[in-house]
């Protein structure tokens, strides 16, 4: 085998969910990409983080200070929904339900990956929650992943939020199968986990 082909597989093998079989398939179809296309793939890769980035609000993807979201007059101030990833908050927006705000953590305690309470944006989220307790009471839904680090992401900020006056803890309905993840959730069952919140 080729040892620059071998290159590019150990690259993509470094993507979530990405096996040695998969990234090779990877890699057979962009060979069979004309050379424009394999260019616009490679710069917008290289221009990845000078044109993305994270909003400093709630840290959902933009290309702007703040994210659409976060910038919209209309949405409600009285909820704030914790998800893991932007994926999970694009999975709920899809539904067309929610109009509160969201608060991406950047991920789920796991110490086996290194992935604490200190390395999530959860101090953020306290000073977000109390900025906006002062304007009214706020709704908190939980709705980190049925896993077992999602599980233990969603206890520790029922610790922290639990008791606190002016919040309301929920957490997203059982519709979700435990173990799946939110992401990959279809959208009926994602509106109904968000009608059966408690
Ligand atoms: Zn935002």
């Amino acid at each position: 085998m080729s040892p620059k082909f071998e290159q590019t597989v150990k690259l993509l093998r470094k993507l979530p969910g990405v096996g040695p079989r998969q990234a090779a398939r990877f890699v057979l179809a962009l060979l069979n990409k004309d050379e424009t296309e394999l260019r616009e793939l490679g710069g917008a890769i290289v221009n990845l983080k000078k044109d993305i980035r994270f909003c400093p609000e709630c840290f959902n993807i933009s290309e702007n200070a703040t994210c659409a979201i976060c910038h919209d007059p209309k949405r409600d101030n009285g909820k704030l929904l914790v998800v893991e990833k932007v994926t999970d908050l694009n999975s709920i927006e899809r539904t067309g339900l929610y109009q509160g705000h969201y608060h991406v953590l950047g991920g789920a305690i796991n110490p086996l990956d290194n992935m604490t309470p200190e390395t999530l944006k959860i101090r953020q989220l306290e000073t977000r929650a109390a900025k906006l307790t002062a304007k009214g009471p706020l709704e908190l839904i939980i709705a980190t992943n049925p896993s077992t680090s999602g599980e233990a992401t969603a206890l520790y900020i029922k610790e922290i939020f639990g008791g606190q006056p002016n919040i309301t803890l929920t957490r997203l309905g059982r519709g979700l199968a435990s173990g799946s993840a939110l992401e990959y959730a279809d959208e009926s069952t994602l509106k109904h986990a968000l009608e059966s919140r408690r």
